[in-house]
């Protein structure tokens, strides 16, 4: 059946969402992608972002992009525009776009409903103190002097906490529950504090902000979320999200659904970890094309569909795994073995001079754009007497397996010529200037009429056509599959997570093409123009290797 037709990968959450339609439970699907803007999105919120998206979008529902803005001091404009920009990217069109701290008003008016009811009361402990009473897993805490205030005295103090009347750290708002609850979230848990702080959109209005528990039910229910998808560290509050929703007049009660957080091999996806690198300078801003950024994957050369793919593939489950990282390599290699143009580029050269060649004449050599996809047409590529070839197809004292170029040996440039090594030129130093070989006219394009075969394929360029360029290669960002967990994240990293190459001769066609089009160079991988490359020197990246030669090292060690 054709691509489009296929059914969407199934999981335990379209499965609970198909039984709340088909019971009446609900009767539309309304979800929401609620990230703080205090980072940029990484691939852990892409499966977040694919999952609240594609669940709306299979059931005719909406979709929300909610910016949980209640940290005034952590929040910055810059982000949330950031945010937005990547969510487009990624393919997706949220139908409301909404802020927590446009509920404020609200969720205040909310809070005084709450200690009205006297299921809250202020507490006028130092947030030591509030800790240190909470008690442990196995202990219960203690209550506070102040639980028993009157409602009257609540209201009030809690009005001049507004009012800004108190320094912060002097009074919060917290649930009246119970300290002996077995969850601690249950233990009166803090729901407004005072911060003296400016919010980016709410200005100075506002001295007290609600924490996340309080505002993120609350938040749902005014948008008429039915299904509230988050992450597993989320289960244990699920019991206070419910409760804040039954003792309050609210519009609807979400439903809270817990999936497990993705977590990469080989790479951190925490924004916080994301942060210090960035901050630390091991890399070179948020989208570097190492970290596992939405823009950092966009500027390696990722596309949106290969990130959607990658998140399809994975599913959804409540079971924590680390996935490998060629999984993620395998969606985009997919993808861009489809679509990618193929040209030649050499990345490390080193010269041939081909001494039965005419001086001076160059020819026009005819190459698919596509092995398989003849839709994409053919190009015409430069052939002269002097070729760069790459530096490791070519070995003095080669051992029997190797197929490719060595003193008397044959091989084939491919769409052109065999060619047989006969002389090597050094400078004085004995390195290697330049291989002499001679070709055989008889080959162009094909095979020896002779019938003599060759093992050995090589890419190439002319070297007066040839565009010259820096390609960037990429290798894991850490050395450990888990650098999360060790006690020193730097001290994990891959020094050789980037290898400049700086004299690479790409085949002239490059010019003709968009810059920022896809590309397969030859037996070297995927690559795209990076961010910096400009006219007079380009910069490309590899996105990805046309295999995984990391996993086969591995195997071997
Ligand atoms: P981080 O730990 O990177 O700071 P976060 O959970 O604090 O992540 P938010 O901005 O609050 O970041 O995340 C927005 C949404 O994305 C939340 O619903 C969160 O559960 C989800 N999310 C974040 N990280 C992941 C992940 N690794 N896998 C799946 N979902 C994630
Ligand atoms: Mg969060």
């Amino acid at each position: 059946m054709p691509e489009s037709e296929v059914p969407p990968k199934t999981h335990f959450i379209r499965r609970i969402i198909e039984e709340d339609l088909g019971s009446g439970k609900c009767t539309r699907v309304v979800t929401r992608f609620p990230p703080e803007p205090n980072g940029y999105l990484h691939i852990g919120h892409a499966k977040s972002i694919c999952l609240n998206f594609d669940m709306a979008d299979s059931f005719g529902g909406h979709c929300n992009l909610r910016f949980d803005d209640t940290n005034p001091e952590k929040e910055e404009a810059e982000y949330a525009y950031a945010i937005e920009e990547d969510v487009r990217w990624l393919g997706y069109e949220w139908h409301n776009l909404c802020h927590a701290s446009d509920y404020f008003d609200q969720l205040h008016d909310y809070a005084v409903d709450l200690i009205r009811n006297g299921h809250a009361y202020v507490d006028s402990q130092d947030s030591e103190t509030i800790r240190e009473t909470r008690g442990t897993l196995t202990e219960p805490g203690t209550d506070s002097p102040y639980r028993d205030r009157g409602v009257e005295e609540n209201l009030d103090l809690f009005a001049r906490m507004r009012a800004g009347e108190f320094p912060e750290g002097s009074h919060v708002l917290r649930a009246r529950i119970r300290m002996d609850a077995d969850n601690i979230n249950m233990r009166d848990p803090v729901l407004y504090r005072i911060r003296r702080q400016r919010h980016h959109r709410t200005g100075s209005a506002w001295s007290i902000y609600p924490l996340y528990d309080f505002t993120h039910c609350l938040s749902d229910s005014l948008e008429g979320i039915t299904h509230s998808l988050c992450t597993l560290e989320f289960e244990d509050h699920r019991l206070l999200y419910d409760w804040i929703l039954d003792h309050l007049d609210v519009p609807c009660h979400p439903q809270q659904i817990e999936f497990s957080r993705l977590s990469l091999e080989y790479t951190v996806v925490s924004k916080r970890l994301l942060q210090r690198l960035v901050q630390d300078g091991h890399v070179d801003g948020w989208d570097d094309p190492r970290l596992p950024t939405l823009r950092g994957l966009r500027r390696r050369g990722y596309t949106p569909e290969s990130i959607r793919t990658f998140c399809e593939v994975i599913g959804v489950t409540k079971k924590d795994s680390r996935i490998a990282m060629n999984v993620l390599e395998d969606s985009v290699r997919d993808t861009l073995n489809a679509e990618a143009p193929r040209l030649m580029a050499v990345l490390d050269p080193i010269r041939v001079i081909l001494t039965n060649y005419p001086e001076g004449q160059t020819e026009m050599l005819e190459a698919p754009n596509h092995p398989n996809d003849p839709s994409m047409g053919t190009r015409q590529v430069p052939f002269g007497r002097e070729l760069y070839i790459e530096r490791s197809d070519f070995m003095e004292d080669p051992p029997k397996k190797f197929f490719r170029l060595a003193l008397g040996r044959e091989v084939r440039l491919r769409y052109a010529y065999f060619i047989a090594c006969q002389e090597i030129e050094r400078d004085t130093d004995g390195n290697i200037i330049a291989l002499h070989c001679i070709y055989d006219p008889e080959t162009r394009g094909g095979d020896a009429p002779d019938g003599r075969k060759v093992r050995g394929t090589l890419h190439w360029v002319s070297v007066e056509q040839a565009v010259p360029a820096e390609i960037r290669l990429y290798d894991r960002l850490f050395k450990v599959p888990d650098p999360a967990a060790e006690a020193d994240l730097m001290a994990a990293l891959n020094e050789n997570s980037r290898i400049d190459m700086l004299q690479c001769q790409i085949e002239p066609e490059i010019r003709r093409l968009p810059t920022r089009v896809r590309i397969q160079f030859e037996r070297q991988g995927y690559f795209c123009q990076d961010t910096e490359s400009a006219p007079d020197r380009l910069i490309f990246n590899r996105t990805v290797n046309l295999r995984d030669t990391w996993e086969k090292i591995r195997q071997r060690s």
